[in-house]
């Protein structure tokens, strides 16, 4: 059964919305956008949209674009699609950038205040003022002391381009007294020689995180500004800021991050195995960039699902890929019908059957799904691994003298003989059984005619739990076997049914959500495990990735 989602009416996201209990509540998603989104964000979005959505309010998409030296385009996109496929819709997409202006007045009306200055000291010069065991304690350099005008013309200066990175910036003026490094007199503006992404070659300064975040937040009226808790101490300069310019104040509360074991999320560290070709790409169903998690075919309902059971707290939670992958199944188990996929397929010839339609329901359990005729013919296919040349008593599957169930073929079949090509099985000759017991096992089939599919199947990319730990670095750490690809698969009929209607609208009421592209023709294949169409797919030929393996250990 679904969990119901209930990380916003209790626990710790619930006491945050008790502190500022208000109408509307007003949220925002802050990205980057440098780069990808990857499973952490996930919570991140789950938390600051589905905070707003919960308590009817709503949410901003905000590009977080002060930092021109990384931003792409490309990376915008990709984000605002991946929210919109999460199932959120946010009120607005904003751009810190749209801010530019205002954020430069405010900076003029700080250094007015007495609460900014231009500082032109250097790095070591900066370390030495922030004072420590060995330097002492903490101290301002005499730029501090710049009268107001003197300030004004020299941050004007400093927009004018007359000067170059480095050799100016705007400080806040904050209390060095205060124990939290995050008062110790902040950079608000730095010079910087790099064309934005929007604003182009109009600004030579750049805000940074510390004096824009705050400030946007404020601007479009957030009532509640989540955050993750490595900005716990930067709480103190968030508020002082707003105060100081007696701006409309947001609350600023933070959580514990979603880290993931088993796998890397560093952007650095995804593209050496995307430069370096150890995996296809950003969206490498191996690795959990969102869009990769979503082109496995990881339906997003799992991912809120997923994140709704962890919870939300003020701890950091670090959590096994086994675990995702566990939710995902549970998920995927009351959502998708099933289809006979035979990976290996191997020959049955029986020597008695005729041809005949045999009706399969495309779930036991979901009875409104329906069900589908598939064709049986006199030679059907199965999975080579379902049969041996030598049966045994503790085997249950094919074997000489040996019988078996087909899925729902009437009478089971009984194996005669086999044909070798060298080391190499060809062909089954089998005849019904219908009088023997009935079989212990019952394994899955496709018919004469099914269509051939290719089948990636892929296991953990690193070989441990701390691929970082390795010895010489993570990239030692890949598993040489964490894409098997079977390219002769072959696939019932009933398939052409499951894509024409995915993503399957009977499926728990999520299918809106599922809505994507080819990822979204999702099934269980019987005994095989959980698949989804890759991108790669074309009119001729159908690609399919494993989702999840159907039980646990079978994931190795
Ligand atoms: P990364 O360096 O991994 O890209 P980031 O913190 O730089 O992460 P941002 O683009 O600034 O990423 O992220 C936007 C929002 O997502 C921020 O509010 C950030 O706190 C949140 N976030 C990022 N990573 C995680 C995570 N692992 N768990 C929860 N929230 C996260
Ligand atoms: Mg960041
Ligand atoms: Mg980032």
């Amino acid at each position: 059964e679904p969990e119901p989602m209930n990380m916003f009416a209790q626990g710790w996201l619930d006491e945050v919305y008790k502190e500022r209990p208000v109408k509307p509540v007003v949220t925002r998603f802050p990205p980057e956008p440098n780069g990808f989104l990857h499973i952490g964000h996930a919570k991140a979005i789950a938390v600051n949209f589905g905070f707003a959505k919960y308590h009817g309010g709503d949410c901003y998409l905000r590009f977080d674009d002060t930092n021109p030296e990384a931003e792409e385009e490309k990376y915008f996109t990709a984000i605002k699609d991946i929210v919109g496929w999460l199932g959120f819709k946010p009120v607005a997409v904003t751009y810190s950038s749209d801010n530019f202006d205002k954020l430069y007045e405010k900076a003029e009306e700080l250094i007015k205040l007495e609460k900014a200055y231009v500082c032109h000291c250097g790095d070591a010069e900066i370390k030495a003022q922030r004072g420590g065991e060995e330097r002492g304690p903490r101290f301002r350099c005499e730029h501090a002391n710049q009268s107001v005008e003197h300030n004004l013309t020299e941050f004007r200066a400093m927009r004018d381009g007359k000067y170059k990175p480095r050799e100016a910036f705007l400080r806040m003026k904050q209390n060095i007294e205060d124990g939290n490094p995050q008062m110790w007199d902040l950079a608000a503006y730095r010079v910087l020689d790099a064309e934005h992404h929007r604003t182009g070659p109009k600004w030579k300064i750049y805000p940074t995180y510390d004096f824009t975040h705050c400030l946007c937040d404020s601007f479009e009226n957030i009532t509640h500004s989540l955050c993750t808790t490595e900005f716990i101490q930067s709480r103190v300069s968030y508020e002082w800021l707003n105060t100081s310019l007696g701006v409309y104040e947001p609350m600023q509360r933070e959580y514990g991050r979603l880290n993931i074991t088993g796998t890397v999320l560093s952007k650095r560290k995804i593209a050496k195995l995307v430069n370096e070709k150890h995996v296809r790409g950003w969206d490498d169903p191996r690795l959990y960039t969102l869009i990769a998690i979503r082109r496995r075919g990881v339906p997003p309902g799992a991912i809120l699902e997923f994140v709704n059971e962890l919870g939300v707290t003020t701890a950091p939670t670090n959590i096994q890929l086994a675990r995702f992958d566990q939710t995902i199944r549970r998920y995927l188990e009351r959502t998708v019908p099933r289809l006979m996929l035979v990976l290996d397929p191997i020959p049955v010839v029986i020597e008695d059957a005729e041809e005949l339609e045999i009706e399969l329901p495309f779930s036991p359990k979901i009875p409104a799904m329906g069900s589908h005729k598939v064709k049986f013919t006199k030679t059907v296919y199965i999975e080579r691994s379902d049969f041996r040349e030598v049966d045994s008593k503790e085997y249950f599957r094919l074997a000489p003298g040996k019988t078996v169930g087909l899925f729902k073929v009437p009478y089971p079949i009984k194996a005669v003989s086999f044909t070798k090509d060298g080391d190499k099985v060809t062909e089954i000759q089998a005849v019904y059984d219908k009088e023997g017991t009935k079989p212990k096992t019952y394994i899955h089939w496709v018919a004469t005619g099914s269509r051939e599919v290719e089948v990636r199947i892929h296991n953990a990319l690193f070989k441990s739990e701390k691929p970082d730990n390795a010895e010489g670095g993570f990239l030692n750490d890949i598993n040489p076997h964490s894409e098997e690809i079977w390219p002769h698969a072959m696939i019932e009929s009933g398939f052409d049914e499951v894509k024409r209607r995915a993503p399957w609208p009977e499926a728990a009421g999520e299918s809106e959500l599922g809505k994507g592209g080819l990822e979204s023709v999702r099934f269980q294949a019987m005994r095989v495990a959980y698949m989804a169409m890759d991108s790669d797919s074309t009119d001729d030929k159908v690609v399919l990735n494993r989702i999840v393996s159907l039980k646990e250990d079978a994931g190795k």
